[in-house]
């Protein structure tokens, strides 16, 4: 049965007087990797931010699990089942890569949580390789490993990746490329991306913004199959 995780219902978003999300809808469902994808500037970000309230909507509706959370304050969104990973990853660089993880762990106490710094330590044992190394110290890649990692130990059932990408040298992209597969079937994910043949080999189906829009959306495989789109609004 295919189950909506999250909704998009016609958002229009502003930075003061510039109107840059210009009413986008879009749909998650449950157990899909979907991307987001436009060059710089077309809105992804904002989109991003708009979902958790980051940026509140000035239209529209956000539905998170037949939630109306709109109006829910981010901290609220967040306990609710939605990670965010920051373009920036906001990794703390004084503390070592264990306590970036340790950080979580207050939130993380009920039983029966599927991810815990042990399982994280098993399944990316690059951090255990790293985990008395502080996170200044730690490569653009292992920070991005760190943050997905970070927000997996909050349990999340929606993970917003925002251009995980950025920054990273292609044979590093290569392994976010199998880590977020791993992901698949564990936790539902809408990631953004300017990075077309990364976000294409990993979604199921993909959304293009351009200039606060949804210029096209359909299935992956459309989308790899379409070169006007490909040339148009994506830097391939
Ligand atoms: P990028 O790859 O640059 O992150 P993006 O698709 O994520 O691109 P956004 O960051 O959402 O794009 O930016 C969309 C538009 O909003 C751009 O025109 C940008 O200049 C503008 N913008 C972004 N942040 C701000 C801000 N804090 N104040 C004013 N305008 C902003």
């Amino acid at each position: 049965m295919v189950i909506s995780i999250l909704k998009v219902e016609d958002i229009h978003s502003y930075y003061g007087d510039s109107h840059v999300i210009q009413g986008i809808s879009l749909e998650v469902f449950k157990g899909e990797i979907i991307c987001l994808l436009g060059r710089n500037g077309a809105g992804k970000t904002t989109t991003m931010k708009s979902i958790i309230n980051l940026i509140h909507p000035r239209q529209g509706r956000i539905i998170f699990e037949g939630t109306d959370i709109t109006f829910f304050p981010t901290y609220q969104i967040i306990r609710m089942g939605i990670g965010f990973v920051p373009e920036d990853r906001r990794i703390f660089p004084t503390l070592t890569v264990l306590e970036n993880l340790e950080i979580v762990q207050p939130l993380n106490q009920k039983k029966g949580k599927k991810w815990t710094i042990e399982r994280i330590f098993r399944e990316f044992p690059i951090l255990k390789s790293l985990s008395n190394r502080k996170g200044g110290k730690l490569s653009g890649g292992e920070q991005q490993i760190l943050a997905i990692a970070r927000a997996l130990l909050g349990n999340p059932k929606l993970l917003l990746l925002d251009e995980p990408c950025e920054g990273l040298a292609p044979i590093i992209v290569e392994q976010l490329t199998d880590l977020i597969l791993s992901l698949k079937g564990e936790v539902t994910i809408l990631l953004s991306e300017q990075n077309a043949k990364f976000a294409i080999s990993v979604s199921d189906r993909g959304y293009v913004i351009e200039k606060g829009r949804i210029a096209f959306y359909g299935d992956i495989k459309e989308l790899k199959e379409n070169n006007e789109i490909k040339e148009r609004y994506l830097a391939v």
